[in-house]
Formats: structure tokens, sequence, C-alpha cells
């Protein structure tokens, strides 16, 4: 395994739009594997692929209840609101308010390419709706308010 790069705000990658992965190759587990790496490497909850500099609807999140990598994740469902800070390990320095859904139902394919379906509540649904907007080139400072600095470790 290794640890990627990650690339940070003013990289044009962040801002592009993911493409989805039609079809699960070796290339996409090492992909997921080393994405968990670089994650786990920076104490952060999740990571999104443009993160790594890859244009790829993957992404790895451990909110505390394991590791899960979500291959073509979506948001089929949501429900409640609720406001908490935020970081990215793009946006290193920076933390924000940001409203998300209290809860989520993503549908994703695993690493076998079974489609699965998670419930996600607090910090994990937050961190999955995180990541997903990396997907679509949205970064957490766009929606967040009370946008601030913060030392760094
Ligand atoms: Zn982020």
């Amino acid at each position: 395994m290794a640890v990627y790069k990650i690339v940070e705000l003013g990289n044009e990658i962040l801002r592009e739009k993911a493409k989805a992965v039609p079809k699960i190759t070796p290339n996409i587990l090492k992909l997921l594997d080393n994405m968990a790496e670089t994650m786990y490497g920076a104490k952060g909850v999740g990571l999104a692929a443009p993160q790594v500099g890859v244009a790829k609807r993957v992404v790895t999140v451990d909110s505390g209840k394991g590791l899960v990598g979500l291959i073509n994740p979506e948001i089929i469902k949501f429900d409640g609101l609720e406001t908490d800070s935020e970081g990215c390990l793009s946006v290193p320095g920076t933390i924000g308010d940001v409203d998300r859904a209290a809860m989520v139902e993503v549908k994703y394919l695993d690493r076998l390419g079974k489609e699965q379906i998670i419930k996600a509540a607090g910090l994990f649904a937050r961190a999955l709706q995180h990541e997903i907007d990396h997907l679509d080139g949205i970064l957490f400072i766009d929606r967040a308010k009370n946008i601030r600095k913060i030392e760094q470790e």
C-alpha cells in the first residue's frame, strides 16, 4: 500500500465533477486501499478520490465505526438538519459551521461490485455528505458559515 499526496485548495481537480467507476478493477481496489491508508495517516474521517488527484467517484470513510469504501456513492434519502463544525484535509487549518442532513441513506457499490445501502447519522452522515460533495467539486467552505482559522497540530 502507499500513502498519496493530498491535493489542496487551488488545485483544479477539487472543482471537477468526478467520473463514475464503470467497472471494479484491481486498480480501483488499490485506489481504495491506498486512500484508506492516506486517510488514516492524515487522521481524517473521510477522503474522496479527487483529494488524491483521481477524478473518480470513490470515497473512504471511518467515523469510528470501521472503514467503509464506497464506489459510485449516491445519497438516496436524507432527513433532519444538524449544524456542526467541519474541516477538510484539502483545506488545512480552516474550519466552518456547515448545515447537513442529520440522517442519510447512501447507495454504493462495495469492493465486490455488490450494491449496498447504508444508513448513517451524526458524524458518519456528515462525513458521507462532505465526501460525496467532493465528487461534485463542492468543498465545505462553499457551504460553511463562520469560516475560521485554527492552529495546526
Ligand atoms: Zn474534504
